[in-house]
């Protein structure tokens, strides 16, 4: 069964074409990289297929069919830098998110383990680097154990070691058996950590395939700097 499935999915603004007709298909346990450069409809994707921006025509389908609010349930988003109380312990914001998700607080210590944060538990958010701060974020999304995780552009503007950090994190989730779908501009992100791979070019999808094929010795997928 695939866990998603887009059949033409296209989103217009006015009179861009931000997404055009775009079908894909993901299974479970792939890491589904969806490679672009600026504006090329990533965001925008991963807004429909969230059921928070209307597609202009075609359809997805979560799950083989689930709705969209019990499939919501399922999924871990990451979509922006994130917002935490600046004053607060990253444990303290954790159990906000846990009340929320209604989970336990040996949870969230678990979950601080996962994303190298228990030791600094007690630090406020706001002492936090940029990369801890993401870390928390995709600690607060596994909360509720999701299956899927959606991280768009999830090492944006952080250091050489933040962005070490948070590729080997989203690799030892993957290893978990999530399927996660991660949203990037640098296709050595996506040779990184992915799987399977899409290139988007203003809003079309221009090439897709195994990301082996990008870095075996076969090199059949050729990328170049014009493909981003
Ligand atoms: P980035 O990495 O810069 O976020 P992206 O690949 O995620 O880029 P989108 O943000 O999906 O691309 O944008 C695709 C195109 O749609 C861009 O040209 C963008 O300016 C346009 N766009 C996005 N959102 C809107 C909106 N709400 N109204 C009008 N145009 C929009």
């Amino acid at each position: 069964m695939n866990i998603l499935e887009l059949n033409g999915l296209t989103k217009q603004y006015g009179k861009l074409l931000a997404v055009n007709e775009l079908n894909l298909q993901i299974q479970q346990g792939q890491v589904y990289g969806i490679l672009g450069p600026n504006g090329s409809g990533k965001t925008t994707t991963l807004g429909m297929i969230l059921d928070v921006v209307a597609p202009s025509s075609g359809d997805y389908r979560w799950f083989g069919g689930m709705s969209p609010i019990k499939a919501r349930q399922q999924i871990g988003a990451i979509l922006e830098t994130p917002c935490f109380y600046p004053y607060m312990t990253a444990e303290q914001n954790l159990r906000i998110s846990a009340h929320i998700k209604e989970c336990s607080a040996a949870k969230i210590s678990e979950v601080l383990k996962q994303v190298g944060l228990f030791e600094r538990r007690k630090d406020k958010f706001k002492t936090y680097s940029l990369g801890m701060k993401q870390r928390l974020s995709i600690g607060a999304a596994l909360l509720a154990d999701p299956p899927v995780l959606i991280l768009d552009e999830p090492t944006n503007g952080l250091d050489p070691e933040g962005i070490a950090e948070i590729r080997t994190l989203i690799q030892e989730i993957a290893q978990q058996g999530k399927t996660i779908i991660l949203a990037s501009h640098l296709l050595d992100e996506v040779q990184k950590v992915c799987t399977h791979f899409c290139i988007l070019k203003n809003g079309n999808k221009v090439h897709e395939g195994l990301v082996n094929d990008i870095t075996g010795t076969t090199r059949q997928i050729r990328i170049t700097s014009q493909d981003l």
